[in-house]
């Protein structure tokens, strides 16, 4: 069978290294190898390229195939939840999908994901750490992927150095990815998937010749064991936690997922996202759902030695079956496990390597030169970055399996710390900006919290030997950043509220200092004749008047503050900003709260300021008290206290 094995892996070299050639030899600048929205060539061009390529994502090698078949006989059927976790992260992306194309198009130049939470909540800060959590994240996973694999191959070819086959299944990576760019992932990612396609054929046609020929169906089935094709939970240590942690990986985290934000960028039209994630959520279930009973009834063929993936067991199976099926079934095996464990890297590499050289590298050289788009130079800068990210991240990994991690811990610690980003993604998308802007130092703190609780927990389940808790540390980072954020969210709300009272009572307290708010009923025949810019001490002391939201787009919305469901205007220590050499600058506009004074309408009586000096006894050409908006208007409605005090302290009912 080896040499079967070595001209499949063979053939996918020189397939995938062709695509990425002959994109790679049209690439003339950064933008035909990024999807930065400019270049011809890294686009999607249809909701097929989208479909297939995200859904290709989703099958990692590593972390889905792998992972499937260990876990079969420790979870058996319950790995559906994958299934069902994986089609509702995609559906939670679509829902979202429109929204972000929209908000990626109004920029110049499609944003990265981090630039994109940047510019939002205005803080390079979070840009720059949101971009470090990624590339981490991404990196960890590609070099996971890339040990996964070598063990796998390893035990497949017993005659070739480790060392070699991780050379080979890197350099290849490296190579296409570097060359093709984003292009030639999404290409390869469509490989990937018929290749995939044909896996799921094949081997079900190797199970069914297998159970004919080795005494039937029932004799077979009986190998099962117990409890894998049922739903039972008897035994089934740490299935709770499991349930958890997939749900939190596999629900929120596509929407902040770098990966899906480049195919996003590179979609040229709207429908090319919604439809092709519509038809990813189809595709995904399809495919994960047969790899899940694929996983379930290997052991109706092996029975597995104790420590050996049932993957590995099934294939020296077919290796040592005679006959022309399994020489087939293993040519075709070879080139969809080893094509999902290229594209999954590949994936993970343009992901970082765009987020490394946008994000990163860009923001640190100072003379980026002018075009940089088309320049040649840049192109090969990014091509390094790739090449030298990728391989520090493989002996990164490499350290932490010497340090007792195994595969699992890494998939949950590297998906737990990247969850971080995903409920800032959420805020940006459904916040407004103003908003967002005050929440720029929570979010690098609720970022930074949720990655460094999601490798703590892992790193703390390690040191205590703790083989469910490392399930929960996606739950924990991504509780944890959500956590920041809320907190975050209240701070800057009271603060806010807090503002506006303050100024409220500043002005009452400013205003009583000058004579004014001596208010009194208006009982007796009066009128105002005021004295313009030879006072103006009511604008100068009780300048944060209430406005209505039609007077405040006719003001502008700078000049405005809210809290709760009332807004001001943006005073300067009680000073009105439009209050210009003693008079009104918006004398034509001005609000009409600036209009009633000095008369108020308290419990439906007439009251007036006394303090006015601009009102005469002479005659009376006082207001009807129906035309006047009563008192409590010129406070945010929550704030019966601040009404109560006021009163108390400026009104005299007699
Ligand atoms: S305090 Fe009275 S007189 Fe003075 S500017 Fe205001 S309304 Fe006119
Ligand atoms: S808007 Fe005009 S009238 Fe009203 S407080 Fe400001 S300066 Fe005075």
């Amino acid at each position: 069978m080896i040499p079967i094995i070595i001209s499949s892996l063979g053939l996918v070299l020189i397939v995938y290294l062709g695509i990425g050639f002959a994109v790679g030899g049209r690439a003339t600048g950064i933008d035909d190898l990024l999807p930065m929205g400019r270049g011809k060539q890294a686009r999607v061009n249809n909701s097929a390229e989208f479909s297939a390529s995200t859904v290709a994502t989703t099958i990692s090698f590593a972390m889905v195939i792998m992972a499937f078949f260990d876990l079969a006989a420790w979870f058996g059927i319950w790995l559906l939840w994958t299934v069902v976790t994986t089609a509702g992260g995609l559906l939670f992306v679509r829902f979202f999908a429109g929204k972000i194309w929209d908000k990626m198009n109004s920029y110049e130049r499609k944003p990265t994901l981090h630039e994109f939470l940047g510019s939002q909540y205005d803080s390079g800060a979070l840009a720059h750490v949101g971009a470090v959590c990624t590339s981490l994240g991404f990196l960890g996973a590609f070099a996971a992927e890339l040990t996964v694999g070598s063990i796998f191959f390893r035990d497949l070819l017993p005659g070739i150095a480790p060392w070699v086959i991780v050379l080979v299944l890197s350099t290849v990576a490296f190579l296409y990815t570097a060359i093709g760019g984003f292009r030639a992932v999404i290409v390869t990612d469509r490989v990937q998937m018929f290749s995939i396609w044909l896996l799921l054929l094949s081997l079900p046609t190797f199970y069914c010749y297998y159970i004919f020929t080795h005494g039937g169906w029932s004799v077979c089935f009986a190998n099962i064991p117990e409890g894998t094709l049922t739903f039972s939970t008897q035994g089934r240590v740490g299935l709770l936690s499991f349930m958890l942690g997939i749900f939190v990986i596999n629900v929120p985290t596509y929407l902040s997922d770098m990966s899906v934000w480049q195919r996003i960028a590179g979609a040229q039209e709207r429908e090319t996202v919604t439809r092709g994630l519509f038809r990813g959520v189809f595709s995904a279930s399809v495919t994960w759902g047969a790899l899940v009973m694929l996983a379930c009834m290997v052991f109706m063929i092996v029975t597995p030695p104790d420590g050996e993936n049932p993957l590995i067991t099934l294939l020296k199976t077919v290796s040592q079956t005679s006959g022309i099926l399994a020489p087939v079934v293993m040519f075709i095996i070879v080139i969809g496990l080893y094509g999902a464990m290229l594209s999954t890297a590949s994936t993970q590499l343009i992901a970082v390597s765009q987020t490394l050289y946008v994000d990163i590298f860009s923001k640190y050289v100072k003379h980026i030169p002018e075009g940089r788009e088309r320049s040649r130079k840049e192109l090969i800068i990014s091509r390094w970055i790739l090449v030298i990210a990728a391989i520090t991240s493989t002996i990164l990994v490499q350290v932490f399996t010497i340090a007792g991690f195994t595969i699992k811990d890494l998939v949950f610690a590297i998906y737990g710390s990247q969850l971080g980003l995903c409920p800032l993604v959420l805020m940006a998308l459904l916040g407004k900006g103003e908003k967002l802007k005050k929440l720029s130092t929570s979010a690098v703190i609720a970022l930074s919290s949720g990655f460094i609780v999601g490798w703590g927990t892992a790193i703390y389940a390690q040191v205590v030997g703790d083989g469910t808790l490392i399930f929960l540390a996606p739950v924990f980072s991504l509780a944890a950043s959500s956590l920041f954020l809320v907190i975050g969210i209240v701070v800057a709300s009271c603060k806010q509220k807090e503002h506006v009272n303050w100024i409220l009572i500043k002005s009452v307290w400013r205003a009583r200092r000058k004579g004014l708010y001596r208010i009194v009923p208006a009982d007796k025949p009066m009128r105002l004749d005021c004295l313009m810019d030879r006072c103006s001490i009511c604008c100068d002391s009780i300048g944060t008047p209430v406005i209505t939201p039609e007077e405040a787009k006719r003001i502008g919305d700078d000049a405005v503050m809210k809290s709760d469901d009332a807004m001001f205007i943006r005073s300067n220590d009680c000073v009105c900003p439009f209050l210009k050499k003693g008079l009104c600058s918006i004398h034509a506009i001005r609000p009409n709260s600036c209009r009633e004074y000095p008369w108020y309408n308290i419990d439906g009586r007439l009251y007036y300021d006394k303090g006015c000096p601009g009102v005469k006894y002479d005659k009376d050409e006082r207001p009807t008290v129906t035309d006047i908006e009563p008192f409590e208007r010129f406070f945010p409605k929550k704030q019966g206290l601040l009404v109560r005090l006021t009163k108390a302290i400026c009104v005299k009912r007699y």
